[in-house]
């Protein structure tokens, strides 16, 4: 993974996106000295079957800066895009390319894009949108002649992202050690406690625990054996 680069800008769906494994790869990037902001496309109101979105948008942006700020990243935003049919088109990569103006990263991180997770494990429409919107983001932020408004609120061109990096790929082709990381990853998914203690009756620990440990496990078969982020990295 690329590692000549200072700020980064992570561009996902939902809160808890991020903390389903990439969480590992930021700890050890901001260890490194490195800026990452995160933005996120939408509250993720629709997470939580016994919570209206109503009541479930405020716990979730809060559960969502608590994650954020275990791994060292304090600057959160949201777009308000309504979670669970965000759609993919140019209101959402303006939306994108405004932050991308904004923020200025060389690299941009972003969630798996593609139909599945792999196998038959069929993606949501809403990391398909984002993520797809986020590698558009990238070339859109470059160019004055598209959303040409964003010029004239005084956001410039900035054509300066080299990679956007894509978690949880089905195919991955580079990767991050998560050891380094993994004790704030396993805690910043913690944090998202309303929205884990709807989804399952396990103990939220332990269910964190297992899924990061298969999650960097099936990355650490393909780079050397050691727990790994695995991310698919689009170069510009
Ligand atoms: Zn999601």
């Amino acid at each position: 993974m690329p590692t000549d680069w200072q700020r980064a800008l992570a561009v996902v769906a939902h809160p808890d996106d991020l903390e389903y494994g990439a969480a590992a790869a930021i700890a050890s990037w901001i260890d490194g000295g490195r800026g990452v902001s995160y933005l996120l496309v939408s509250r993720g109101e629709a997470g939580i079957a016994t919570m209206e979105p109503a009541r479930a948008a405020p716990v979730r942006e809060r559960e969502q800066r608590a994650s954020a700020a275990t791994v060292g990243v304090s600057s959160v935003e949201f777009l308000d895009h309504p979670d669970g049919v965000i759609e993919y088109g140019p209101a959402l990569r303006r939306d994108i390319a405004a932050a991308v103006r904004r923020h200025r990263p060389e690299l941009i991180v972003t969630l798996n894009h593609r139909d599945t997770f792999g196998g038959t494990a069929w993606n949501t429409p809403d990391h398909k949108a984002v993520g797809r919107a986020a590698l558009d983001a990238a070339a859109d932020a470059g160019n004055r002649w598209i959303f040409t408004d964003l010029e004239e609120q005084g956001l410039q061109p900035w054509g300066g992202t080299r990679w956007v990096a894509v978690a949880a790929s089905p195919e991955p082709t580079h990767a991050v050690d998560a050891e380094a990381g993994m004790e704030r990853a396993v805690h910043s998914l913690l944090e998202h406690r309303a929205y884990i203690e709807a989804l399952t009756d396990a103990d939220p620990e332990t269910y964190v625990r297992d899924f990061m440990s298969w999650a960097t496990g099936t990355a650490a078969a393909r780079f050397g054996d050691r727990p790994a982020v695995a991310f698919e990295l689009f170069p510009r």
